[in-house]
């Protein structure tokens, strides 16, 4: 592989799409009870932050901010909370590719880019599904860095790329960026860095050809 540095995708890329629509959504929505009637101070006080008005049905209210994806801070903040319950109690692990966990650990520069949170990165990545048992692998050694929409910017703009490149401190020739979405790739290829489309099982087929080069398995990388 002549790039020395590897800017990895999350969903559709490393992991399945349907990871956090089947997996991660019906788990929080399936917490929603119990999670009103916690008696958490940490989870009490994000509660009252919901409007006045909804106090007296915040199960529903919130349900339905999920229903809706509607990109509310506190239900994001709630969220997080229940996730990382999860996953530090096994309830929650990440299907992260076989190939993809070979790639990761092989020892590279890798680097994280995706609109989850870096906090949301980093317990995926800190509990992944060990595809041979049922334990859990931490993948957070390998890992250089993480960036997300806070750190960096949208992931359909150029900017977002050169900001990464400063941080990283690396020029874009040597910076491999593996995506599935071809907006990014466009963004990316905009910034310079050298671009792979991943094409992965349960992805939606590629919108329009616009000839980047596929992959659909890490171990040739
Ligand atoms: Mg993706």
């Amino acid at each position: 592989m002549s790039s020395r540095v590897l800017l990895l995708d999350i969903e559709g890329t490393v992991c399945p799409i349907a990871f956090v629509k089947e997996v991660l959504f019906p788990f929080f929505s399936g917490k929603v009870p119990s999670l009103v009637s916690s008696g958490e101070p940490a989870v009490e006080e994000l509660l009252t932050q919901f409007p006045q008005d909804k106090q007296q049905c915040l199960q529903e209210y919130i349900l339905e901010l999920v229903d809706r994806d509607i990109k509310d801070p506190v239900l994001k903040q709630l969220q997080g909370h229940v996730w990382a319950q999860g996953y530090e109690q096994g309830e929650i692990k990440a299907p992260v590719y076989r190939d993809a966990i070979e790639l990761i650990r092989r020892g590279g520069e890798v680097y994280i880019y995706s609109s989850g949170s870096v906090k949301a990165q980093k317990l995926l990545f800190g509990h992944v599904a060990d595809p041979d048992s049922d334990r859990r692998l931490d993948l957070q050694p390998f890992i250089r860095g993480y960036f997300d929409i806070n750190t960096s910017g949208k992931k359909t703009e150029a900017e977002s790329y050169r900001r990464i490149l400063k941080d990283m401190g690396r020029e874009a020739r040597d910076v491999l960026f593996i995506s599935d979405n071809e907006l990014e790739l466009d963004a990316a290829s905009e910034a310079g860095l050298n671009t792979l489309l991943a094409v992965r099982p349960g992805n939606a087929p590629i919108s329009s050809n616009k000839g980047y080069e596929i992959v659909k398995d890490y171990s040739a990388l």
